[in-house]
């Protein structure tokens, strides 16, 4: 029986980098096109579809508080934040272009911009059709939008956190950089710690290794994967108990 192939629900994780061009800074239209295709026959699939975006392309607090003396750190996660919800805000209208109703929805209330996120509304607008968009991670500095992922995957009871990255999946070493780097199916959570793999950041693995949340790192670049992912088939690596 395919359906039981298929996600109900994901979450799906963007880094910044992702929307960026190949240099992984600003916002290319390009990329968010191409993304937002794929979201949309994702949708049409069946599924629906949470997306986490991060704000790499603009500032991560731990790099800019390292090379700004002025800056505090949590300061710096705080831009981190804000750097989110720009790059929620043009995701948004990406995605809508293909014709899907989106919402954005903050962890840090900004009512003129976006809704504030809301568990049970944001089930909601799941349940009508609409893609969210969760903007500003979890409102907390000192964490990623990779700990947002999973957080949220447990709060709205997605059925995977589907990690979209550059690589085809996780590797026993950086693929960019040693050629001899094995690329791993599957995994489970104890691999990844024991190994020391880098996945996602701690606190995310943590989370969803306590929860039993699987975890699926794909490469978004390949044409239909995001499909292929929401429709359970065999893309990347996969990370469970
Ligand atoms: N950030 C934060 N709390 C959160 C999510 C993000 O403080 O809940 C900050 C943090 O500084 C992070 C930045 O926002 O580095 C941008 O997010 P992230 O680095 O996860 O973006 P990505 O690498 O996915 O593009």
């Amino acid at each position: 029986n395919e359906s039981n192939l298929q996600y109900r629900r994901v979450i799906l994780k963007l880094s910044g980098e992702s929307l960026a061009d190949s240099g992984g800074r600003g916002i290319s239209s390009q990329e968010m096109g191409e993304i937002a295709n794929q979201i949309k026959q994702a949708h049409e699939s069946g599924c629906q579809i949470a997306i986490v975006v991060g704000g790499g392309n603009i500032l991560r607090g731990a790099q800019f508080s390292g090379s700004n003396a002025l800056v505090q750190e949590a300061t710096a996660h705080y831009m981190g934040m804000l750097a989110t919800m720009i790059n929620s805000l043009a995701m948004q209208d990406a995605i809508e272009r293909t014709g899907l109703s989106t919402r954005v929805m903050s962890a840090v209330p900004m009512d003129k911009i976006a809704e504030t996120f809301i568990r049970r509304r944001a089930i909601r607008h799941l349940e009508k059709g609409r893609v969210i968009i969760l903007a500003a991670g979890i409102g907390n500095p000192f964490v990623t939008t990779d700990t947002a992922a999973a957080q949220r995957a447990l709060e709205i009871d997605a059925d995977v956190v589907l990690k979209a990255t550059r690589v085809d999946g996780v590797y026993s070493d950086d693929p960019e950089k040693n050629p001899h780097a094995v690329l791993y199916d599957s995994l489970t959570f104890r691999d990844v710690t024991e190994k020391q793999l880098r996945v996602m950041d701690a606190t995310a693995i943590a989370l969803c290794a306590e929860h039993d949340k699987p975890i699926l790192v794909f490469n978004f670049k390949k044409s239909g994967s995001i499909v292929r992912a929401v429709n359970g088939e065999t893309v990347g690596t996969w990370i469970g108990a």
